[in-house]
C-alpha cells in the first residue's frame, strides 16, 4: 500500500474519469448491511472459543503437537479475516467519502468491536514464543506446518527480544503516557504549525502541507518565500521539537537496552526480515553515486537557466507545458504495458478495470493521494486514485495496479502470510512503474515531453534512493550523539542534518543555512526509527529487476510472478534467490544505480537535442 501525488485541492481540477467508481459489493452490500455486524459477532465468538480451546495448550512441557499447533494457525487465521474484513469495509468507503458522518461512525465501531477481539488472541503469541528452540526446531520442520513455517519462524525472531509477561505489561502500559503520548505531541503540534509565507506583496500563514506545495512553484521567488518561510516556523517551535527528538531518541534508546539490541537499528532490520551487513552494503553503494546526483542538478540547473541551485530549486518543475492524458487513454497504456510483460498479468490488470475494483473519479470529501488495499483472500484488491489527466497520473495508476497485481496473486498463500515486509513491498509497484513509463516514452516521442517524463522519473527515484540514504546516515548520525553527548541542542541536530546532506548535494546545490532545520517536521524518525533505508532498498531492487528482464527476456516473466504469488510467505532474500537475486552481495546495488546514472546520461542527451 502507498501514498503519492498527493496534493491539495482547493479548486477541483477536471477529471476524464468521471464515473469511474469503485463497487464495493464484494465485501459487503453497504454500509447498512447486517452481515458486517454478523461477521464481528461470530468473529467475537470465534475468538472466544479459541482462547479456551488454545489458552495454556501451546506452552507446556514438551510443546504442543504439530496438529494442535496446525489447528490453531488455520482457525487464527480464519477469524482473523472474518474479523477484518468489517474494518477494511469500513476504510475503504471512508476513504471514498470522509465527510460522511455514517462511513466514520461505521469505522469506529469495526475498530473498537476489533481491539475488543483481539484481547483473545494475543496469548497466542506469547506462548508460542515461549516453547524451547529445539520444540520448536522441530514443529517447524514437521511436514504439516510447512505451509505456515515461516509464520511461526518470525514470530520467534524476536524470542530474544521479549521480556518477563508483567515487564511487557508495565511497558506497555507506561508506554501511552510515554513514547506514545510524545507522538501524538508530535503529530499535533506539527498538524497544527502555521507558516508565514510572504510573496507577491501578500502575506497569509499556511499549513506544512500548503507551504511545501509552493516549493514545486514555477516561480523562483514562491519557492525562496515557501523556504524563508518554512524555516522561520520551524525555528519558532524549535524548542519543543528539539526536546521531543531528544526524548524519543533516548526512548529509543533505552527500549534496545531493556530488549538486547546493540544496534539502535536491530528491531527495524529484525521487522525487515534483512542482515545489518546488507543495509550497509546498500548504503554505501548509493553513497558512491552521488556524482549521478550532482551531474542531474547540474543540467536541472542548465534548463532552469540559474547559474547558482539552492536548496528551494531542487523541485522546481521543468515544462509547464506536459500534454494531458484522459482516462481511456490512460486505461490503454497501462493496460498494454501489463499485457505486454504477460499475458497473464494483463488479464488481472484487466479484471481491475472491468469489474471496477478502481475508484479514479474526483468526489468531495475524497481522500487524496493513491493506494491499493488488498482486502482479504478471499475476496480482492481495491484501488483508490485521484485521476486529474496529468501524465504523472498514468504513471500513479500503473503503481496502484502493480502493488494490486501482487495482492491479487499473493492471496493463495493465506491472509497470515500474504503482505510483504516494507523492503519488497514496494516491488510489484515500482516494476509496474517501470513498465509503463517505457510504454509512455514511446507513446510520447516528442523529446520535450520525454525529457520532461524522464526527469520526473528521475527525481522521484533520487527522492526514494539517495534522499532515503541521507535520511537514515542523519538518523545514525544522531542516535550516536544523543548517546555519546547527552541532550542535544538544535543547533548541534541542524549541524547533524547538514552534514548528512552535503555529500549528496556537493557544490551543485547550495543547501541554506535556514534548511539546517528541515529535520524537524520529518515525521518517520518520530513514528517508526530507521524506516527509511527500506525505500530505497525496493526501488534499487526493482530497478535490478528491470535490468535483469532485460537480460533474460521471457524467461523472467514466471519466475518473477511466481515471485509475487508467494506473497511474505518467506523472507525476501530466501523468494529473490529464487530469481537470481541476490542482495547479499554488495555488487548487487550496482545494477539499479547504473541504471539510475544511465537515464541521467539519458536526459543529458535529450536535453541536447532540444
Ligand atoms: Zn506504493
Amino acid at each position: 500500500m502507498s501514498t503519492n501525488n498527493t496534493t491539495v485541492q482547493n479548486a477541483r481540477p477536471s477529471s476524464s474519469a468521471e464515473g469511474v467508481a469503485w463497487k464495493l459489493a464484494d465485501l459487503y452490500a453497504g454500509v447498512d448491511d447486517p452481515a458486517i455486524g454478523r461477521d464481528l459477532a461470530m468473529a467475537q465468538k470465534r475468538a472466544q472459543a479459541f482462547e479456551s480451546a488454545y489458552r495454556g495448550k501451546i506452552d507446556v512441557p514438551g510443546g504442543p503437537s504439530a496438529d494442535i499447533l496446525l489447528a490453531a494457525v488455520r482457525e487464527l487465521e480464519g477469524l482473523s479475516e472474518q474479523m477484518d474484513k468489517p474494518i477494511i469495509y469500513a476504510s475503504l468507503v471512508h476513504a471514498a467519502k470522509t465527510d460522511d458522518p455514517k462511513h466514520g461512525a461505521l469505522l469506529a465501531r469495526t475498530r473498537e468491536q476489533r481491539t475488543a477481539i483481539n484481547k483473545h488472541l494475543i496469548f497466542f503469541d506469547l506462548e508460542w514464543v515461549k516453547v524451547a528452540d529445539e520444540v520448536a526446531q522441530c514443529l517447524l520442520a514437521a511436514p504439516a506446518l510447512a505451509r505456515y513455517r515461516h509464520y511461526l519462524e518470525q514470530k520467534r525472531a524476536w524470542r530474544p527480544h521479549y521480556l518477563s509477561e508483567p515487564e511487557e505489561k508495565i511497558l506497555e502500559e507506561k508506554a501511552i503516557t510515554g513514547r506514545v503520548a510524545f507522538v501524538r505531541l508530535f503529530d499535533e503540534t506539527v498538524a497544527s504549525l502555521r507558516f508565514p509565507f510572504v510573496y507577491a506583496g501578500q502575506s497569509e500563514m499556511l499549513s506544512l502541507q500548503q507551504i511545501n506545495a509552493r516549493l514545486y512553484d514555477a516561480d523562483r521567488r514562491a519557492r525562496q518565500a515557501a523556504a524563508e518561510g518554512l524555516t522561520r516556523g520551524l525555528r519558532d517551535n524549535a524548542r519543543l521539537l528539539t526536546y521531543l527528538m531528544n526524548t524519543l531518541v533516548l526512548d529509543h534508546r533505552s527500549d534496545c537496552n531493556l530488549r538486547h539490541f546493540d544496534d539502535p537499528m536491530g528491531p527495524r532490520h529484525l521487522a525487515n526480515e534483512i542482515r545489518p551487513s546488507v543495509v550497509e552494503a546498500l548504503m554505501t553503494a548509493v553513497e558512491r553515486y552521488h556524482g549521478s546526483v550532482q551531474r542531474y542538478y547540474r543540467l536541472k540547473g542548465r534548463l532552469l537557466g540559474l547559474d547558482v541551485l539552492y536548496d528551494y530549486d531542487r523541485y522546481a518543475p521543468l515544462f509547464a507545458d506536459m500534454p494531458a492524458c484522459d482516462w481511456p487513454t490512460a486505461r490503454s497504456i497501462v493496460q498494454e504495458s501489463y499485457e505486454a510483460f504477460s499475458p497473464r498479468a494483463g488479464a488481472i490488470i484487466r479484471e481491475f478495470f472491468d469489474k471496477n475494483w478502481i475508484d479514479a473519479e474526483l468526489r468531495d470529501g475524497k481522500r487524496g493521494g493513491a493506494f491499493s488495499s488488498s482486502t482479504v483472500p478471499s475476496v480482492h484488491p481495491y484501488i483508490l486514485m485521484n485521476f486529474t489527466d496529468k501524465l504523472r497520473d498514468v504513471m500513479t495508476l500503473a503503481h496502484e495496479l502493480g502493488h494490486g497485481l501482487h495482492q491479487y496473486l499473493s492471496r493463495d498463500v493465506g491472509y497470515l502470510q500474504c503482505d510483504t515486509p516494507l523492503t519488497t513491498a514496494e516491488m510489484a509497484s515500482v516494476f509496474g512503474e517501470m513498465l509503463t513509463f517505457q510504454r509512455l516514452q514511446q507513446r510520447y516521442p516528442e523529446p520535450r515531453v520525454r525529457l520532461g517524463m524522464l526527469c520526473s522519473k528521475i527525481e522521484d527515484s533520487f527522492a526514494t534512493v539517495f534522499r532515503q540514504v541521507v535520511l537514515t546516515r542523519f538518523e545514525q548520525a544522531l542516535h550516536r550523539a544523543r548517546h555519546e553527548q547527552g541532550e542535544l541542542t538544535t543547533e548541534q541536530i541542524n549541524e547533524l542534518w547538514l552534514a548528512a546532506n552535503r555529500p549528496m548535494h556537493g557544490d551543485v546545490v547550495r543547501l541554506t543555512d535556514g534548511y539546517g532545520w528541515w529535520w524537524s517536521y520529518i515525521g518517520h524518525f518520530v513514528h517508526v526509527p530507521f524506516y527509511c533505508y527500506a525505500y530505497a532498498f525496493g526501488e534499487l531492487l526493482v530497478l535490478a529487476l528491470v535490468q535483469k528482464y532485460k537480460q533474460e527476456g521471457p524467461t523472467f516473466v514466471p519466475r518473477y510472478l511466481e515471485l509475487l504469488s508467494a506473497g511474505g510467505s518467506d523472507a525476501p532474500h530466501v523468494l529473490l534467490g529464487k530469481l537470481g537475486v541476490d542482495v547479499n552481495d554488495p555488487a548487487f546495488w550496482e545494477l539499479g544505480l547504473h541504471l539510475l546514472d544511465d537515464m541521467v546520461s539519458e536526459a543529458e542527451e535529450l536535453a541536447r537535442s532540444l
